[in-house]
C-alpha cells in the first residue's frame, strides 16, 4: 500500500506549512471521528522537511470511504481551514 501524499495544505499557520505545502515527513489525521490534521501546531517557525511533501501516515477516520484499517487509501488528500486547525477536504462519508 502506498502512502497517501498531502497535495496541499492551506494553514498557513502550522509550523509544518510553506508555500501551501505540508513538510512533515508523515500527517495523522482524525480524533476518532472528525477528520481533523491531528499533527497540527501553530508556531512563527516553520520546519520539518522542505524538500518533501507529507505522506498520510495514519488516519484514525473510520468513517471515511477512503478509510481501511485506520490507513488512507487515497492516492492524495487536501488539508483545508476549518476554524482554527486543519481538515482533511477529501473526506467522504461511508
Ligand atoms: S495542518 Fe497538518 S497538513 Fe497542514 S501543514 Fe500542518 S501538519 Fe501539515
Ligand atoms: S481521505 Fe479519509 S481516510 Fe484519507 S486521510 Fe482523509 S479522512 Fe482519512
Amino acid at each position: 500500500m502506498k502512502m497517501a501524499n498531502v497535495s496541499e495544505c492551506a494553514v498557513s499557520e502550522c509550523a509544518y506549512n510553506t508555500g501551501k505545502s505540508c513538510h512533515a515527513i508523515a500527517i495523522t489525521i482524525g480524533d476518532g471521528a472528525h477528520p481533523m490534521c491531528d499533527t497540527f501546531f501553530k508556531s512563527s517557525a516553520h520546519g520539518g522537511i522542505k524538500s518533501q511533501t507529507a505522506g498520510v501516515g495514519a488516519c484514525k477516520v473510520a468513517s471515511c470511504r477512503h478509510n481501511n484499517d485506520f490507513e488512507c487509501s487515497s492516492e492524495s488528500i487536501k488539508v483545508g481551514i476549518c476554524e482554527d486547525h486543519g481538515d482533511c477536504m477529501t473526506f467522504s462519508m461511508r
